[in-house]
């Protein structure tokens, strides 16, 4: 099949969460099985592409209203083709998202670019695979101005929704930019006469398939309590919503191999692990106490992680306890200062490293004894999935993604792979943490418990073929 992926996020290269890591494994994983797969992400100023060759292959110019943007596409690689969008004046900015002015125009650029590059590049997709409400445009650009263009016109649209809760709302005053101003009647009317457009609803609306990331959360969203407002839409096409779990590139994930480890272990031995713990802690200037459990947090601070949860549990557990906490973050000032006051009620105890460090990320999933994911909800999650495979303990609410792939332990069957805790409250997670700290204390359990999550596969490879069947059933159905 030919594939077309279009998003806003491409580990190494622009990442703020889960998406980015998405973007990366999932193509690579189809272009090994023998598809032609294209992925078009914008060139923020933020990449990192130090020894990497780019090679222009196309200059485009597009009209966004009575905006006209210059852009260079220069491509990367092959099987699959990454084309990097260079397009300064609205992705040279220092983050990957703005609160902007033209932030809708920033990608709106990156859905019409996509589109116009194929007939530069004389590529028909079977699919175009599009990525949150960055991405969620393309549907109706592919059903109205491109319905009879010559590379286009076969093309199935596939939206994956990686976080309902962002949508691209915006006013109705950008309506011109969108070039849709003569088929506004296809954008939802109510929404219209309160003055106002979305991104993702018109996605929703228009993709001739609709997934997300977990079957879990596939149910979820189209529930008032989780649907964001958007639940209502995502029943009325029930039937095209799946949910499919993220896996896990075990080529960056692993370690076994991991390029950021101070030493190496794997399932068969795991001495290695207690190196990388001793580093860990020591790195982020807190005391080695090999019979301390530590527990690792890596995550954007949002209030959807569920993180308000810890500030009335954490400084009695940990005075209690004597466990350390590694955490790794950045985002929303209440959290990030929750965190610094802990770690000043805490300095030997808890470390807070604010910011954004793919190297410190695997080192937490290796060195750390538990990961804890208090959520308040999660469409995937990936880091639960790293943990288990470094033999890290999970511990999670049970929503999403998160109720999907952690198995709860008991402690009779020596069954299980984490601690799930259903009510997320505060006596939820301190239970959770607390049956943790308990079964730490039993090492026979504890290592059962690492041997059965270090046994879990969540490779690409499965969840590829579930993608596979979706594409194979879009292009076999009428547009
Ligand atoms: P989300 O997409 O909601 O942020 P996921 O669990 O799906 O959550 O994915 C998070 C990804 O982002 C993981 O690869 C995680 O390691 C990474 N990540 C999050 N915060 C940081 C950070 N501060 N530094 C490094 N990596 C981070």
């Amino acid at each position: 099949m030919k594939l077309l992926f279009v998003a806003s996020e491409l580990a190494p290269y622009a990442k703020t969460g889960g998406l980015a890591d998405v973007v990366a494994a999932l193509p690579k994983t189809l272009a090994r099985a023998g598809h032609d797969v294209r992925i078009v992400v914008p060139l923020y100023d933020t990449a990192k592409l130090d020894g990497v060759t780019l090679t222009q292959v196309a200059e485009l110019t597009i009209p966004l209203g009575s905006h006209r943007y210059p852009v260079r596409v220069l491509a990367l690689g092959t099987a699959p083709t990454i084309y990097f969008l260079h397009c300064p004046p609205l992705y040279a900015r220092g983050r990957l998202y703005t609160s902007d002015a033209d932030e809708h125009r920033r990608f709106l650029l990156l859905s019409y670019a996509a589109l116009e590059l194929c007939g530069r590049l004389d590529f028909a997709p079977d699919v175009v695979h599009c990525h949150d409400w960055q991405a969620a445009l393309i549907p109706l650009l592919l059903k109205t101005i491109y319905a009879r263009d010559r590379h286009l016109a076969g093309a199935r649209s596939l939206l994956t929704i990686h976080n309902l809760n962002y949508q691209g709302g915006f006013p109705d005053s950008i309506g011109p930019d969108t070039n849709l101003t003569h088929v506004a009647h296809l954008f939802h009317q109510e929404l219209l006469k309160a003055g106002r457009v979305n991104f993702l609803l018109q996605g929703i609306l228009y993709a001739d398939g609709v997934s997300t990331v977990s079957p879990t959360y596939a149910q979820e969203i189209q529930t008032p309590a989780h649907g964001a407002g958007l639940d209502g839409f995502l029943r009325a096409r029930k039937t095209t919503v799946v949910g499919i779990l993220n896996g896990v590139d075990y080529d960056e994930w692993s370690p076994e191999n991991d390029r950021y480890l101070p030493a190496r272990y794997s399932a068969a031995d795991r001495s290695n692990k207690a190196i990388c713990k001793q580093a860990l802690v020591e790195s982020l200037g807190l005391p080695y106490v090999p019979s301390a459990p530590v527990v690792g947090i890596v995550s954007r601070m949002a209030s959807q992680k569920g993180f308000d949860l810890l500030g009335e549990v954490l400084p009695g557990l940990l005075q209690r306890n004597g466990f350390q906490l590694t955490v790794l973050g950045s985002g929303e000032p209440g959290l990030e200062d929750m965190f610094t006051r802990l770690q000043r009620a805490f300095p030997r105890q808890v470390c807070f490293y604010q910011g954004f460090s793919n190297k410190l990320a695997h080192q937490i999933e290796a060195g750390a004894d538990m990961f804890l994911m208090p959520s308040r909800y999660e469409p995937c999650g990936l880091n639960q999935l790293y943990s288990l495979r470094y033999g890290t303990v999970p511990i999670v609410h049970k929503t999403g993604g998160l109720a999907d792939t952690v198995r709860p332990w008991h402690p009779r069957t020596r069954t299980g792979t984490g601690f799930v805790f259903e009510h997320h409250d505060a006596a939820g997670v301190r239970w959770a943490l607390q049956a943790a700290l308990a079964t730490y204390r039993d090492p026979p359990a504890w290592s059962r418990l690492i041997d059965n999550g270090m046994a879990a596969d969540f490779s690409w490879d499965r969840q590829a073929r579930r993608y596979e069947y979706v594409y194979e059933k879009l292009i076999g159905t009428d547009r």
